[in-house]
């Protein structure tokens, strides 16, 4: 089944500046059949399509792992100080 974002997918469409060499292997074994695995996929889906960098891969999932794990910890620091900031007002 192909992904539901292969239309608009800079990977896909091949725009991205560097495309690996195994693209086309990628394209077949993610894209047009298991994108659930994708790490594009990943990150776009868990944290936003504006968060994917261009640089990555289907294939890296580590990476899209940490990318994901970091955004989580940037977004609970910024909630955190918003809550002192509010507490620091009463
Ligand atoms: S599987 Fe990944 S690389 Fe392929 S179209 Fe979907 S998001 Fe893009």
């Amino acid at each position: 089944m192909d992904c539901p974002l292969i239309n608009s997918c800079p990977f896909f469409n091949d725009k991205l500046k560097d495309m690996p060499s195994m693209s086309n292997i990628y394209k077949r074994n993610y894209c047009k059949k298991d994108y659930i695995r994708c790490a594009r996929y990943l990150v776009s889906t868990t944290i936003g399509k504006e968060n994917v960098p261009l640089d990555i891969f289907p294939n890296h999932e580590g990476k899209a792992k940490e990318i994901i794990k970091n955004f989580k910890k940037q977004f609970l620091l910024i909630l955190i100080k918003i809550i002192v900031s509010n507490n620091k007002q009463y």
